[in-house]
């Protein structure tokens, strides 16, 4: 008996222990190999998974600001959008990156935008991303982004810090090229009858 054998222990003389140690490795390194097979193995987690095709936000504490931020940040060709009140700088200012790296820009915004005190309308006119005023209604009251004739972004969430922040709204994006071609068409209706703005 090996002098290192305590009571309870099993004691094995040092080949057989060898011979036994290999097998529990042979055995471990066969369920690597079978859990590391691709048919058993649950796909992989990643940024590259897909976004749903429809997203709800709600405000407060909805981050409706991020989510549009983000689908901003995401663009590659181009962005159609309608305010009525506009005021938020972190909206205001992706646009302007987007604008930046080539995205096609362009904003239908209300006549309120012409006299409000902090509209993003003169933020966007400045930073030369094409800026338009619809004043052939009431009020031009949607609040509608169409990001590469693909996602919609729409909802009672007005472009503010107060929509963010203060008010009760909702936000949905839809990536769905169908309903994306129909806000398309309607905002082409009302780019057609408004006017440039160069801003103040
Ligand atoms: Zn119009």
């Amino acid at each position: 008996m090996n002098k290192t054998c305590e009571i309870g222990s099993v004691c094995l003389p040092p080949i057989a222990l060898l011979r036994k140690i290999l097998v529990v490795l042979a055995l471990v390194s066969t369920v690597a190999i079978a859990r590391a097979t691709p048919s058993d193995s649950p796909a992989p987690v990643s940024s590259a998974t897909p976004l749903p095709a429809i997203e709800v936000h709600f405000s407060p504490g909805g981050e409706c600001t991020a989510a549009i931020v983000r689908e901003i940040t995401g663009a590659r060709q181009s962005i159609h959008l309608q305010a009525y009140s506009f005021t938020s700088a972190p909206i205001a200012q992706a646009l302007v990156v987007a604008h930046r790296r080539g995205v096609a820009v362009t904003a239908i915004l209300d006549r309120s935008n012409r006299t409000e005190k902090y509209s993003a309308a003169d933020f966007l006119a400045h930073e030369k991303v094409d800026t338009y005023i619809d004043s052939q209604h009431a009020i031009s009251h949607n609040k509608v982004m169409t990001i590469d004739h693909a996602i919609v972004i729409t909802g009672s969430f007005n472009f503010t810090k107060a929509a963010e922040e203060k008010n009760a709204e909702n936000l949905l994006i839809v990536r769905d090229r169908k309903i994306a071609a129909e806000y398309e068409r309607n905002w082409d209706a009302h780019f057609k009858h408004s006017e440039y703005y160069p801003g103040r």
